[in-house]
């Protein structure tokens, strides 16, 4: 594709930006004052949300600067990392590098962590001391997991993470988790303590189960599995228990909510899970998820509400609290999307789109999105759930009569295709957001 300059890119803008000032004087007139600079758009977070927005913004707009505030030098998605703890993928599988990014869309990586939003002067200040200035701004940080004294679970603060390891952020915590289940002897315990929603990736802590369970079939078959979960039902939780009593027999135990499952307290030198109402399991390998909320940069700006979470306009991702400034991703409350990688990447276009055509005075998409979560319950062996959503005036809804889950009773083949389709979905959203 030929490159437009600079210069074409401000002339084009600039005349859009005069004839839109006439029809919406207050969206476009910051813009107008800017006279000849491009206008600059700052991402906060290169994840599913965050990357994709950057690459997208670049796309669309060749000539718009995007900076990216991130402060790795690559990417580790939490999709796939179930895998890797059942030893089906290494963590270097699913590593993304920024290259692509920097190279090939000329999107700017500021290597560094976003420390403040002062969203009246449009700044982003940096741990590293310096301070970008924005247009738009799009943050998709992801999320926090909830302290003891902040909503979380009693005992389990950072020190706890290497004994009960949480691996609800990939990498090092994935790595931790897997050594560990690798060292527990043939007919331990292995417990992992479930969170309330909302959170990240409502079907992970089951899929995340049934790798566990098919390593331990494969290398500890005396050992046990036990789910104590702080709801009352989980998301494709008919075919996670068909799959599970098919491939693992009474390996896996589920203890909802209603039935004493909320873990309230953990003693991390024993790995002691302790329920709500006083029933306590020492685990041999402990896996806990805490609840969680949007993440600090999010929350100390002003973005969140009492919730924790960040309420958007759903047409625009922008936030209904701090104009200026998109909250895309799992930070963002976007129900009934789930805080999934594919919802937080379908608002990432969204946002870049909406940043685009405010910066444009040019009219804004009515949106409507897909999800689909694939999960792998055994090898050749996976299930699904889809949504379909729209952006109303009362808010993000799901289309009425679309979406659904596998069937129950689909046959072998069509869950082994499933399972194909769980390896394209990965490798395809991988490209779009990274290539
Ligand atoms: P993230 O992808 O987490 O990106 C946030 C980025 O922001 C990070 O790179 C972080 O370094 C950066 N950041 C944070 N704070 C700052 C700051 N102050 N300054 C600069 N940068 C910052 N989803 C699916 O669709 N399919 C799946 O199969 C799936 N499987 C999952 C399995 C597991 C075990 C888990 C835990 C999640 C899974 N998910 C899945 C959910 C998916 O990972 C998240 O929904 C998705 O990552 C959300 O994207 P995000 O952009 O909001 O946050």
């Amino acid at each position: 594709m030929k490159k437009k300059t600079q210069s074409a890119f401000t002339r084009r803008r600039f005349t859009q930006l005069a004839a839109a000032a006439a029809a919406t004087p207050l969206l476009a007139a910051p813009q107008i004052a800017k006279g000849q600079a491009a206008a600059h758009v700052v991402v906060i977070g290169g994840g599913f949300g965050g990357a994709t927005a950057a690459k997208y913004l670049k796309k669309a707009e060749p000539d718009l600067r995007v900076t990216l505030v991130e402060p790795n030098d690559s990417f580790i998605t939490c999709p796939y990392s179930n895998l890797v703890l059942g030893g089906w993928r290494d963590l270097a599988s699913i590593t993304h590098s920024y290259d692509h990014l920097r190279d090939r869309w000329n999107v700017a990586h500021a290597k560094d962590t976003a420390t403040g939003i002062d969203a009246d002067s449009r700044n982003v200040t940096l741990a590293g001391g310096e301070t970008l200035t924005y247009d738009r701004l799009i943050v998709s940080p992801g999320i926090d997991l909830r302290p003891p004294e902040d909503g979380g679970i009693a005992g389990y603060d950072e020190a706890a993470y290497e004994a009960m390891p949480h691996a609800w952020k990939p990498g090092a915590q994935t790595l931790l988790l897997r050594s560990q289940l690798e060292a527990m002897e043939d007919g331990g315990l292995f417990v992992l303590a479930s969170p309330p929603n909302p959170f990240r990736c409502p079907p992970g802590p089951y899929e995340r189960v049934s790798m566990i369970a098919d390593y331990f079939k494969k290398e500890k078959p005396s050992s046990k599995i036990l789910i104590l979960d702080a709801k009352e039902r989980f998301s494709k939780q008919g075919l996670f228990q068909q799959g599970w009593d098919r491939f693992y027999g009474d390996m896996i135990e589920w203890v909802n909510l209603p039935n004493d499952g909320q873990v309230v307290e953990v003693d991390p030198a024993t790995r002691t899970l302790i329920t709500e109402f006083g029933m306590e399991y020492q685990a041999e390998v402990a896996n806990v998820v805490p609840p969680q909320y949007a993440k600090a940069i999010a929350r100390n700006s002003g973005l969140a509400d009492a919730s924790g979470w960040c309420p958007v306009d759903g047409r625009t991702f922008e936030s209904t609290l701090v104009p200026g400034v998109h909250v895309v991703g799992d930070a963002s409350i976007a129900s009934p999307m789930p805080k999934s990688g594919f919802a937080a990447n379908s608002q990432g276009k969204t946002a870049a789109a909406a940043a685009i055509a405010l910066l444009a005075g040019r009219e804004l998409a009515n949106p409507a999105w897909v999800n689909t979560c694939y999960s792998h319950v055994a090898p050749d062996y996976a299930i699904s759930v889809a949504g379909v959503y729209k952006a109303t005036d009362d808010g993000i809804i799901s289309v009425e009569g679309s979406g659904g889950v596998s069937p129950m009773e689909a046959d072998e083949a069509s869950r082994k295709l499933e399972s194909v389709y769980a390896d394209g979905w990965y490798k395809s959203i991988t490209a779009d957001m990274f290539t």
